[in-house]
């Protein structure tokens, strides 16, 4: 069984979400090697490593806040689990969800033409 998520058709906007999470990541290890005064680092200084880490990490979350709708409600499903689900399970339950977080809708497998 697909994800709410997936059968909608949005999985390419947690793809867009992975991708400024490995950023943030990849931000972070920056920072540290700026931190211990790596040579690697040192072109990127901490400051700048610590507003690049900042900025993706925000960046991904409102990217995946803002940008997962639900066609039935016209809601955004991301925003609503962040603001209301535990923060352990909010994650999980986008993307697993059969059915969309906020209103309930579950879309037809293809091939159900059942009225
Ligand atoms: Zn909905």
């Amino acid at each position: 069984m697909k994800s709410w998520v997936v059968a909608t058709g949005q999985r390419w906007k947690l793809i867009g979400f992975y991708a400024l999470m490995l950023v943030s990541v990849s931000s972070f290890v920056l920072l540290i090697l700026a931190v211990n005064d790596h040579a690697i680092a040192r072109p990127f200084g901490e400051v700048r490593a610590g507003l690049m880490l900042m900025a993706s990490g925000a960046a991904a979350m409102v990217w995946l806040c803002w940008s997962v709708r639900c066609h039935q409600c016209d809601g955004r499903p991301a925003w609503y689990l962040v603001r209301t689900a535990p923060i352990s399970r909010w994650y999980i339950a986008l993307v697993t969800s059969p059915k969309c977080p906020a209103c309930g809708y579950e879309p037809r497998p293809e091939g159900d033409h059942q009225t």
